[in-house]
């Protein structure tokens, strides 16, 4: 008997957090003593790395001695909090830490490069397939007027469901106030971010609406310029009409015929990519970070697991009239990938490919829902921005932010998730804009940065969950609004 594919990924997925967690617990400590093959002007080097704490002490030739912690939970002072962090600071001892790694961090890491190859072949069909999906989609549309009613209601559903989620995450660091709950220090958060401002990432939203050369914007995978360029394209060959129209819209069915065959055979790889995900996720991640941030991961995953199992169920069972878990089921592949990879953009390919061939919804819809959903519709990055800087408030404060500050936190987390890519690690990048917008230093950014992969995983599955309940959505309130229409 042969496994559906999305109990093939759930089992892959298990098995791979079984595999890295016995990694870490067997391989995860090694004490390493060097005295040659060590990089020139070292004469000595001791490497130990655990589950809880790297230290690298070393010796010059002229005889003097250094040393560098990594202490995920910044408890040891003068310690960095993550390895890349410890890179950027003192980048020789990044080296020599790289002379003598456990071995769980050896095997995570080369599992990360094998699993990536899956990553790297959904990236490889990402931009085609939008580009083919959503002309597809919308020179099937006929006339710009129903296009104009989809727009809206695709951005309506957007921003509902982003403000829903963040205020879902008001309400539980509110309740449960992890900042103040927390045994941690802000001395901690020394790590080095990245800054942008709300005016600044307001103006290059817009800027990438127009992109100066298309062609630059594909090669570079941009995809919000690949998607309003290819809508404005569209857009004017339905203009010109009769042939031309007819033509090219040809053209895209086939392209996108070809491309959607192409996905399904990458999408039978995903057990094997999602398995060595999860291994190096697993195998690299000590135990001990996630007992120091407990409070604030529980309110982070509370806060998902509401606005994904109850408010969007509801939503798809209210004005999508379809049984939720039903619709749920047929998304697994897409939710899983999700999951494992922590990037809505490489997911793409699958979601799209679930939702038009397992969960039946038409492709004028979805090749528009999906593709800007993926990059504009942030439901758990939005709801993960407001709980982190709450929980971070509550720290540097002692106390909870007044309503003022909390009303700015639910706008620019809207903005900061619209802002987002859907590549690992985004919304981290863009708190900076939210952080600022209540004046705390962006520095305290750094206190979260170890358990961010986690978490990542957990709010990408929302964010593409979100996508595929917007088209549902979307499809039942615009084809509601018309009569007689075929769909292409
Ligand atoms: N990784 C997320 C995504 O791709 C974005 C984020 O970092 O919140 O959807």
């Amino acid at each position: 008997m042969k496994l559906e594919l999305h109990w093939q990924i759930l089992v892959s997925m298990v098995l791979g957090a079984i595999i890295g967690i016995a990694v870490n617990s067997q391989l995860g400590t090694r004490t390493t003593s060097l005295e040659e093959g060590l990089p020139p002007g070292i004469v000595r080097a001791t490497i130990l790395d655990s589950n809880d704490l790297i230290r690298i002490s070393w010796e010059n030739s002229a005889g003097n001695q250094f040393e560098s912690v990594v202490d995920p939970t910044g408890r040891t002072p003068g310690s960095h909090i993550t390895i890349d962090d410890l890179t950027n600071a003192t980048p020789e001892a990044r080296k020599l830490y790289d002379l003598a790694p456990s071995y769980a961090y050896t095997v995570g890491a080369w599992c990360k490069r094998i699993g990536s190859l899956f990553l790297r072949l959904l990236q490889m069909i990402s931009v085609p397939l939008i580009i083919a999906s959503l002309s597809s989609g919308i020179l099937g549309l006929g006339a710009s007027r129903r296009f104009g009613r989809m727009f809206s209601t695709t951005i309506g559903y957007y921003l509902v469901t982003s403000v829903l989620a963040i205020l879902t995450g008001l309400v539980i660091t509110n309740i449960l106030r992890p900042g103040i709950n927390s045994e941690l220090r802000l001395d901690a958060a020394r790590a080095q971010v990245k800054s942008a401002s709300i005016g600044e990432t307001v103006i290059n939203q817009i800027e990438a609406l127009i992109p100066t050369n298309p062609f630059a914007a594909m090669a570079s995978s941009a995809f919000l310029s690949i998607i309003s360029f290819t809508i404005i394209f569209c857009i004017f060959v339905l203009k010109s009409g009769g042939q031309v129209h007819f033509r090219f819209q040809q053209l895209a069915d086939d392209c996108f015929s070809v491309m959607m065959q192409l996905t399904t055979a990458i999408i039978r790889l995903a057990p094997i990519g999602v398995l060595l995900l999860m291994i190096y996720v697993t195998a690299t991640q000590g135990a001990v970070v996630f007992r120091a941030l407990a409070w604030y991961m529980l309110a982070v995953f509370l806060g998902l697991a509401i606005h994904a199992c109850i408010t969007l169920p509801l939503i798809v069972r209210i004005i999508a009239k379809r049984n939720p878990l039903e619709f749920a089921r047929s998304m697994m592949p897409a939710l899983l990938t999700a999951f494992s990879s922590a990037s809505s953009n490489a997911t793409l390919p699958i979601t799209l490919n679930n939702i038009e061939q397992r969960a039946g919804v038409s492709n004028r819809i979805s090749s528009f829902v999906l593709p800007l959903g993926s990059t504009i519709n942030m439901d758990g990055t939005a709801l993960y921005e407001a709980v982190a800087v709450l929980f971070i408030g509550q720290l540097a404060l002692g106390g909870e932010f007044g309503i003022a500050e909390q009303i700015v936190v639910v706008l620019t987390a809207l903005l900061a998730s619209v802002g987002a890519a859907g590549i690992p690690h985004a919304g981290l990048v863009m708190m900076a804009i939210v952080l600022q917008a209540v004046n705390l230093p962006i520095e305290y950014q750094g206190i979260i940065l170890a358990v961010d992969r986690v978490l990542d995983m957990l709010r990408t599955s929302v964010n593409v969950w979100s996508d595929c309940c917007g088209a549902t959505v979307v499809e039942r309130l615009v084809s509601s609004g018309e009569t007689g229409d075929t769909y292409a």
